[in-house]
């Protein structure tokens, strides 16, 4: 017996459009990066993290949310993921030379099936070697979805980028597989706080308990903790009084076009947040 349901083929026929849409997009590099700010306690910024977004010649600005899924499934991250680290790579060659920019990191994104393609890590090499950037300005953003790959392979390509200087920043800690045993056996440099737990963060108590948890275990194992999400100056103070010391969240900035990041550099805090920076937020389509 057969059943059909028209709705299964609406949604079949809007997922093969929007693949054949996504590969041609790829093909024409219809993307930009967005930077979001990335602060330290006295709010001077220290780095930003790219964030992609889908230039649509039809619907505007695409939330990578979206998008990113698709091709994830499709394998469309990985020629996707390399035109983001040859962009963020470009970008970092170009500040070295300009002394306000120089010392500014750039934190991009890395889907767990890009960091498993067999040649990850020798196309981060090159792309380094290509550009000139500074491997030390870069830092990988991994989800704990990584951490169900065969560890020892996981831990020799991470070994492999850490030593040309690369840094790791485990993104969404606390939502996904953690197990700490894995964990202590890989190179990072930094836990990121899920925006999740920061979101409710004055009024749950279990949300401060995890935060908690978080920041002792990055300061025992010697890792810079960032909490991503911060929207509000109590959230902010609050995480100060846990020892949390490094912030991203529309609080200081939303994700912004390079222009628009740039201009932050060298401002004050107080006169980086204006009309101006939710205007040119990037508002995405529905
Ligand atoms: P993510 O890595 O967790 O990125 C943080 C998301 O939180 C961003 O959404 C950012 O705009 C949002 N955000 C930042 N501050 C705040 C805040 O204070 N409050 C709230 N409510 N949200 C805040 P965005 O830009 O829509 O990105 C969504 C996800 O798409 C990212 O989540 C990441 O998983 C994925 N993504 C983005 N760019 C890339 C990329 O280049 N490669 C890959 N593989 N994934 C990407
Ligand atoms: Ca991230
Ligand atoms: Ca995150």
């Amino acid at each position: 017996m057969c059943l059909f349901e028209p709705r299964m083929q609406i949604v079949a026929t809007a997922r093969a459009a929007l693949e054949a849409e996504l590969k041609t997009a790829v093909r024409e590099q219809q993307f930009v990066l967005h930077y979001q700010s990335q602060v330290d306690v006295r709010g001077a910024i220290t780095g930003a993290e790219t964030l992609i977004r889908w230039e649509h010649p039809a619907l505007g600005l695409v939330s990578p949310d979206a998008f990113i899924p698709m091709a994830e499934e499709t394998g469309l991250i990985v020629p996707l993921g390399r035109w983001v680290l040859r962009t963020a790579c470009e970008q970092l060659a170009l500040w070295s030379t300009q002394p306000q920019m120089a010392a500014i990191t750039l934190s991009i994104n890395v889907s767990a099936c890009e960091f498993g393609h067999a040649e990850f890590v020798d196309g981060v090499l090159s792309v380094l070697e290509e550009t000139g950037a500074d491997p030390s300005r870069l830092k990988l953003e991994l989800t704990e979805s990584l951490l169900v790959y065969d560890i020892e392979d996981l831990g020799v390509k991470m070994e492999t980028l850490k030593a040309a200087g690369v840094g790791f920043s485990l993104d969404d800690f606390g939502t996904g597989y953690s197990s700490l045993s894995r964990l202590k056996r890989l190179p990072l440099d930094q836990l990121k706080i899920d925006r999740n737990f920061i979101r409710n963060l004055l009024v749950d108590s279990k949300d401060v308990a995890v935060t908690r948890m978080v920041i002792a275990l990055g300061e025992s194992m010697g890792l810079n903790v960032i909490a991503e999400g911060v929207d509000s100056e109590e959230q902010r103070n609050a995480l100060e009084q846990m020892g949390c010391f490094s912030y991203q969240g529309y609080l200081f900035s939303r994700p912004v076009p390079l222009l628009e990041f740039e201009g932050m550099i060298g401002r004050t805090p107080e006169s980086r947040t204006g009309p101006d920076s939710a205007v040119a937020a990037g508002r995405f389509v529905n």
